[in-house]
This record gives C-alpha cells, structure tokens and sequence, in this order.
C-alpha cells in the first residue's frame, strides 16, 4: 500500500500510524522526495483501507498489489510528465527527441551536432563520455574533461545534456554539467547506482537490461524513487533473444505494456534496439504507434567514422528525414 502523507503530519500523528501498521503487521517504509512524503506498507493481511486512511496527518491511501509500489500506475493513474530546464517537458501530450553520437569524441564533433539539433529543433543531445563496452581495447570515452566541454558549448546553444552514469563516485562530478542522467542497459540493476540516484535532484532515464523483464525495470525504477527521485524515464532498448539477425529485438510490446503498467513516460531507443542502420527509422516510427512519449537515437557526420556504434548510427541527411517523420507519426498518433 501507498499511503500519502500531509507535509504537516505531527511526530504524534506519525506514531499512530506506525502502531496501526505494526497492528497489520505491515512492513513501513518512510520516503521522502522533491515532491512530497510517504510511507509504503508492505504486507500480506488482509485490512479496512478506511481505518488508515481516516487517520489525522494522511492525504491519501491506495493499495497496490504489483511488487513495485511508487511506479505503478495503481494509484497514479495520470501519466508523470517531467519538466527539464524552463522549456522541455517530457510525458504525455509532448514527444521529446534525444540525439546525438554513441560516443562524445571531438569538439568539431560536438560543433556538427549542436548545429544539425538547432536545424531540426532537438532539445536534448545524447552522447557518452564514459562508455560500456564489450571490449577493454574500444574506445572508452573522454570522461569528465569530455563532459565539461560538451557543457560549455551545449549551454550557449540552449541544449540539453542526457550521458550515461556508470558508477556511483561519478554522479557528484557529473551533475553539475548534465540535465539527465542515464542507466545504461548493462547497470539497469546496479542497486546501488540506482540508489545513489535517487538522491540527486535529477532527471533519470533507466533502460531495461540486456535480458531484463519489465517487472525488473519497474523495479529498478522503484529504487531511485523511494530513494528520492520521481524524476524517471525507463526505456526499452531491445533485448536479447534467440535471435542472431539484428543485434538486439526490439521490443514493441514493452513500450505498449510500460505504458499500461506505469505513469513513467517511456522513451524508445530504436538504435540499440535492432543495431542496423537502415531499419533504425521503421523501429523508431512503430515505437511511436505504440505509445512511446520520446525516442533517443544515435546520429553522426560520419557514421562510417564513428568510434562506436557506428553500424547503427544515421548520418545528418538519414536523420532529418528520420525527425521530420516521427513528427508526424507523434501527430497522427495522437489524433487517434
Ligand atoms: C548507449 O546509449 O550508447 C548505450 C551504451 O546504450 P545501452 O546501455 O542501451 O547499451
Ligand atoms: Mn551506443
């Protein structure tokens, strides 16, 4: 169960609920986030919801069955939307676009990206500057150095700044240069790194794991919520299967289920998701059909020149193509 707290409860108000849980045996957990106070009950008895939620200092109670609690969409039935800087918004009614290159790798790099989103009116620019990768001999990202050149030239263009996070010691460095952080498929249960996001003030997109089920990424995604942080994106970024065609199957369905299952907005990551070039726009037009509120993916000069993912990136020419139609795929989409 969630139960809502008033902002002013009193320490005495705070005891009697404490004691009518203890009486349930419910197990009680206090979170406190950006937003507002709760305590989540988790337990197995049956109970009157009504004898809690007339207690005095409660704003609102609601049970919810699912094994994630704050991220269900059993007792927030309106979809979240997520404010980012003054004029980006992210959740329903608004379809974000996040693109840039796998890897941050030059400053003429950066120049050519900031340039290409300006035309096509992209807010937010992706790019990794420390980068998971399969082998310890690639390239590995021009960390934090990297990053605060990126900042520098991004913030004169009025762009937003999504990288990925991969450790817990590099979140503090980090913040001040990024507007959202993200969880790479590969930490998509790195529980620690979950929590110590839900402390930062933040913006989160979490992608599902390589073999995650979605119960595991809503899971992950109630990590850095009780821990704080209602700032969340998950995002499906292919899975991996039986199948040997493509470098990870996508998983439309998710998109659809997510949506169902959770008041997070839901980004798509077509890039990922198939790993070929040529089919990235189809991907990233039926992720839209099915519900997704943004899509992140991958763009380069030269994709051939790349120094990482460049199989599955699009060129400046691919790309405006590929914004222009997703634009109105988003529109048609919405008109039904
Ligand atoms: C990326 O976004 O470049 C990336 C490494 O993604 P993922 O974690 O989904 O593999
Ligand atoms: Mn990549």
């Amino acid at each position: 169960m969630i139960i809502q707290l008033d902002s002013d409860i009193t320490p005495a108000e705070q005891q009697q609920l404490a004691d009518k849980l203890a009486s349930i045996k419910f197990k009680p957990t206090n979170v406190k986030t950006q937003f507002a106070n709760y305590l989540i009950g988790v337990g197995k008895e049956e109970f009157d919801i009504r004898s809690i939620g007339n207690l005095p200092g409660i704003r609102d109670i609601h049970r919810v069955s699912d094994a994630y609690k704050l991220v269900s969409r059993k007792w927030k039935v309106n979809d979240t939307v997520l404010q980012i800087g003054d004029d980006i918004q992210i959740g329903t009614g608004h379809f974000a676009l996040m693109a840039g290159p796998c890897s941050i790798e030059s400053e003429e790099q950066i120049a050519a990206t900031i340039q290409h989103l300006k035309k096509n009116r992209v807010k937010i620019m992706r790019g990794g500057v420390y980068k998971p990768r399969s082998s310890p001999y690639s390239f590995r990202g021009l960390g934090i150095d990297g990053l605060k050149l990126w900042h520098s030239m991004a913030k004169e263009a009025g762009i937003a700044i999504i990288t990925e996070v991969m450790m817990v010691e590099q979140i503090e460095a980090m913040a001040d240069y990024i507007d959202i952080f993200q969880v790479g498929a590969r930490n998509s249960q790195n529980f620690n790194l979950l929590d110590a996001l839900g402390e930062v003030d933040k913006p989160v997109l979490l992608k599902r794991g390589i073999s995650g089920t979605l119960d595991e990424l809503l899971q992950s995604a109630e990590y850095i919520f009780s821990h704080g942080n209602e700032k969340i994106m998950l995002c499906e970024r292919g899975i991996r299967t039986f199948e040997k065609a493509y470098r990870n199957t996508m998983d439309i369905n998710a998109i659809a289920m997510l949506k169902e299952k959770s008041h997070l907005p839901v980004i798509a990551d077509p890039s990922h998701g198939i790993g070929v070039r040529k089919f990235v726009d189809k991907i990233a037009l039926a992720s839209i059909m099915a519900g997704a509120d943004g899509v992140i993916f991958e763009v380069h000069a030269t994709p051939e020149k790349a120094f990482s993912d460049g199989q599955q990136t699009l060129n400046f020419q691919e790309a405006d193509l590929l914004i222009s139609r997703m634009r109105k795929a988003f529109r048609l989409r919405e008109e039904y």
